[in-house]
């Protein structure tokens, strides 16, 4: 079936809120199966609403509005929709019952306006509202169906899941299976150039690429009869992909770098330190966002200054003397200074410039050491992010410490210069 998204509502052509709502619903619909060709944006005005339900029902069989159901003057979907449909409203004595229930509830009197809610369409499906007062509906005519739900994101992806997704049902098409790849240390670009050729002749499973911050994921999705064909094609696809870039796949299954991490650690209960510098803490704050990290995540020491380094992890002036903080030496020096400290299975170090300033010619803003010392071994890495920003820049270094972390657990290789690919 084809569907297009109607977002009803002035602020959201003024920019004054961002359009959660398609964002969602795209998402629902693929996963039913149902092919979304457009999304629309119009405000609150009727004669514009009818022009672009027109439009769009040129090419599609179901439009789905949200917002402009509200009890306000300026909520005209549910008037203009009723209209288009060739219906008139009606009290619906559910939604009326509904309300005063509410009302007795809450020790609350609606004012009469909220009673405009209660009109719905003569022949509309009514969806009860468990979140909201606006009862969202569908509307049918010729084979084309309209459905309007209410705006607050809140609302209505309560009444779709609850009431729209299995009024969809009926017309769901086929399954859709996909798995996310993610990836660390390749950017967008140069992944969608190494799988060109599987991009360029496939049309089922489609594969897709998605820069994030620090990161890139490929989507793999099928659509076919049955879970399991859908599920066989992706994960052929997915063999063929890792033999290209699977050296920079840290999940194929959509999960955090992060997570991994952690979940690894607590598996084989593998105890962790670390020591921050130019990411200032954020490591740390990584790893705590991992539930039952506290089995094994010992410390992280944010040693900032030179003295801090010194003090805490017992670097030695000459070595900074030598190639300044920002050094290999310095770096192995933390992991070292850490180990003493904690004896914590796996320690990890970072220093490095975060810019904007203090970048020089050989030491540019970017430039990062990260170590880590697991089974007696210690490997420096020498990192040089693209230096988009800082806060960029704190977050590379934070997931490097991770990716090294994850690739030393594995026994994988690690290369002593990273650069972004
Ligand atoms: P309405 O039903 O048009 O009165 O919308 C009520 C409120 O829901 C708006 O003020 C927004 O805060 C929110 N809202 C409406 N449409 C959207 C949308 N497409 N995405 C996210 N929030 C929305
Ligand atoms: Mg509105």
């Amino acid at each position: 079936m084809k569907c297009a998204i109607l977002s009803v509502g002035t602020e959201l052509l003024m920019g004054e809120i961002t359009d959660t709502n398609a964002v969602y619903l795209s998402r629902q619909l693929k996963e039913l199966g149902l092919d979304v060709l457009y999304r629309y944006t119009v405000g609150d005005n009727d004669s514009r609403l009818t022009e672009v339900l027109e439009l769009a029902f040129n090419d599609v069989d179901l439009v789905i509005t949200t917002g402009g159901l509200g009890p306000t003057d300026d909520d005209m979907t549910k008037e203009t929709v009723t209209e288009f449909m060739g219906d008139h409203l009606v009290e619906h004595k559910e939604t009326v019952d509904a309300l005063r229930e509410i009302e007795v509830e809450r020790r609350h009197q609606f004012s009469q306006n909220n009673f405009k809610q209660t009109f719905l369409p003569s022949r509309a499906e009514v969806f009860a509202t468990e979140a909201g007062t606006a009862p969202g509906f569908a509307l049918e005519k010729d084979g084309k169906i309209v459905i309007c739900m209410p705006g607050p994101p809140r609302e209505m992806t309560n009444m779709f899941e609850k009431r729209v997704r299995p009024y969809l049902m009926q017309f769901k098409e086929g399954v859709i299976y996909s798995r996310i790849l993610r990836l660390f240390g390749m950017g967008e670009s140069r992944v969608e150039y190494e799988i060109h050729d599987l991009i360029e002749k496939q049309t089922d499973p489609t594969i897709a690429t998605y820069a994030k911050p620090c990161e890139c994921s490929i989507r793999i999705a099928s659509k076919r009869k049955t879970e399991e064909e859908a599920a066989e094609a992706v994960d052929e696809v997915v063999t063929q992909i890792k033999e290209i870039v699977g050296e920079y796949i840290f999940d194929e299954n959509d999960k955090d770098l992060v997570n991994v991490v952690g979940e690894k650690l607590i598996a084989n209960g593998i105890s962790i330190s670390a020591a921050e510098s130019c990411t200032g803490g954020m490591f740390a704050e990584y790893m705590t966002s991992v539930p039952g990290i506290s089995e094994v995540f010992e410390r992280s020491i944010v040693t900032y200054t030179e003295r801090a380094k010194m003090e805490e992890l017992g670097v030695k002036q000459e070595t900074i003397d030598k190639d300044t903080v920002v050094s290999e030496d310095v770096a192995r020096e933390m992991v070292e200074g850490l180990y003493a400290k904690t004896g914590s299975d796996i320690c990890v170090s970072v220093t490095g410039i975060a810019g904007p300033s203090g970048g020089t010619p050989e030491k540019p803003v970017g430039l990062m050491y990260v170590g880590c010392r697991y089974k007696g071994t210690t490997v420096v890495q020498e990192v040089l992010t693209i230096n988009f920003s800082r806060e960029w820049n704190r977050k590379y270094g934070t997931m490097t410490m991770l990716d090294m972390i994850n690739k030393m657990l594995d026994g994988r290789e690690i290369p002593t210069n990273h650069r972004l690919k």
